[in-house]
């Protein structure tokens, strides 16, 4: 039995590395909050292309990200969700999978004003503690003092292959050349922005995730929780 004196965790890496599922069930472990950063960024890229805001525009993609009322909850539909994303009230929990949005998040994730605005608000949810929360800059920007934190990564061919798996279980046929061609992108762009780029925290522990069960991931990390106790 875990003592609670982990309060807040942080898991970062780049893009389908198993930060979710392992933060989900980490979290579901300890009786934590689970809080997966991504969605907020990609729900005001839906946003933002449904209301035909231009996302080259900084100024009004800022607008939309400081407006929109995002929450994400325990799943309500039994269709391969890990969550409900509701945005002012709507569920977008599929939409904000898009590959239209998968192609602009990083443009407007690296915008200033958008990144101030979320922060803001994932802060104020780790301040609650007994959290375990998922992104890119968890450990370096939004907790930097976080009890522990786990950066994840794995192959780029690796990750391509569950993202693939993921949306042909979905009914979606798409090329695998595409999904490795659009995740090495996405990671590329997230890693060489000026703002919060993904990187690992000087103090992260790192878990190269290539050729382990998501069991294997879990026991590590519950491991880690316990080592990290005072
Ligand atoms: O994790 P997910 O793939 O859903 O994240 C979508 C995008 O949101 C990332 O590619 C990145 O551009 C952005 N993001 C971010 N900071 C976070 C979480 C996500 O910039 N903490």
């Amino acid at each position: 039995m875990l003592s609670r004196k982990v309060s807040t965790i942080a898991i970062d890496g780049p893009a389908a590395s198993g930060k979710t599922t392992l933060a989900r069930r980490l979290a579901a472990r300890l009786g934590y909050f689970y809080f997966d950063t991504g969605v907020m960024y990609r729900a005001v890229t839906l946003f933002a292309l449904r209301r035909a805001v231009p996302v080259e525009d900084e100024r009004s993609v800022t607008a939309v990200a400081e407006e929109l009322i995002i929450d994400v909850r325990p799943p309500s539909v039994e269709d391969g969700r890990l969550y409900d994303v509701l945005v002012n009230g709507e569920d977008v929990t599929w939409d904000i999978r898009s590959h239209k949005v998968d192609t602009h998040v990083s443009l407007v994730s690296s915008y200033a004003g958008v990144r101030q605005a979320l922060t803001l608000r994932q802060r104020q949810i780790g301040a609650r503690g007994d959290v375990v929360m998922v992104g890119r800059d968890i450990g370096t920007v939004v907790m930097p003092e976080a009890d522990l934190k786990i950066y994840l990564d794995a192959s780029a061919e690796e990750r391509a292959r569950r993202r693939f798996q993921e949306a042909v279980g979905r009914g979606n046929s798409p090329e695998f050349e595409d999904v490795l061609g659009s995740m090495k992108e996405r990671d590329h762009f997230d890693s060489t922005r000026s703002l919060a780029p993904l990187k690992p925290a000087d103090d992260a522990v790192l878990i190269e995730t290539t050729g382990l069960t998501l069991d294997e991931v879990l026991a590590r990390a519950v491991a880690l929780a316990q080592e990290s106790q005072p």
